[in-house]
């Protein structure tokens, strides 16, 4: 199965991610995961993404393509990979399908996932995120059992900068003009599903397995 999931920040990607990831025993790729690991482990790539991530921009798509080709080659890609977070704009879509061309690697799907922004900022004004694991909780709607720490791994809970108000914004107007122009870009090609991510997880997990199939 080779999968890319789309959809405005605070869609809830990751977390649908996960648990589509688990279900086709395929890895999860990450973009912004991968960045911000770079970051933290004050890498030469983290150092060069860093003030575009802060900002709400992207990183440029000569840094993010090369990493994304590099990914795609290590061998666990080789049975499948479910892409959450690129492409994000027209010029990674075309990159990644000259590597997939490449690669003989064709794509089942794209699978949007579609959102008032209203219910965005709800969303990201309360996410904090697992500095170690990256998973993501809501200080209203799915509370970590201890404030402050990862019920999975115990790791440090923090506001990830971008989720900032000012930066959400900016985000959101990437999103409109910079990626939201790929979802046209796969319908055309016939490999858009489109499915609502609002309601429960699990209920949206099981939406999107069962419009993947169709
Ligand atoms: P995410 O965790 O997917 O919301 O990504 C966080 C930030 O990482 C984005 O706001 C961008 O600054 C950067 N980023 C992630 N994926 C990409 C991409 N495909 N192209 C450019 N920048 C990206």
């Amino acid at each position: 199965m080779r999968l890319i999931l789309v959809g405005p920040p605070g869609a809830g990607k990751g977390t649908q991610a996960v648990q589509l990831a688990a279900h086709y025993s395929i890895p999860h790729i990450s973009t912004g995961d991968i960045f911000r690991a770079n970051i933290k482990n004050s890498t030469e790539l983290g150092k060069r993404a860093q003030s575009f991530i802060d900002k709400g921009e992207l990183v440029p798509d000569s840094v993010t393509n090369e990493m994304v080709r590099d990914r795609l080659g290590q061998p666990d890609a080789a049975s499948g990979f479910l892409l959450d977070g690129f492409p994000r704009n027209t010029a990674q879509a075309d990159e990644l399908n000259k590597i997939l061309v490449e690669k003989s690697m064709p794509l089942d799907a794209v699978l949007e996932l579609k959102i008032e922004n209203s219910e965005i900022i709800r969303r990201l004004s309360g996410r904090r995120t697992c500095r170690n694991c990256s998973t993501s909780f809501h200080v209203e709607f799915e509370k970590s059992k201890v404030a402050g720490v990862c019920d999975l791994c115990q790791g440090e809970l923090y506001q990830r900068e971008d989720d900032k108000e000012e930066v959400v914004a900016r985000r959101l107007e990437v999103y409109t003009e910079q990626t939201a122009p790929i979802i046209n870009y796969y319908s055309k090609l016939g490999l858009l599903k489109t499915i609502s991510a609002v309601g429960d997880v699990k209920e949206i997990t099981q939406l999107a397995i069962t419009s993947i199939s169709k």
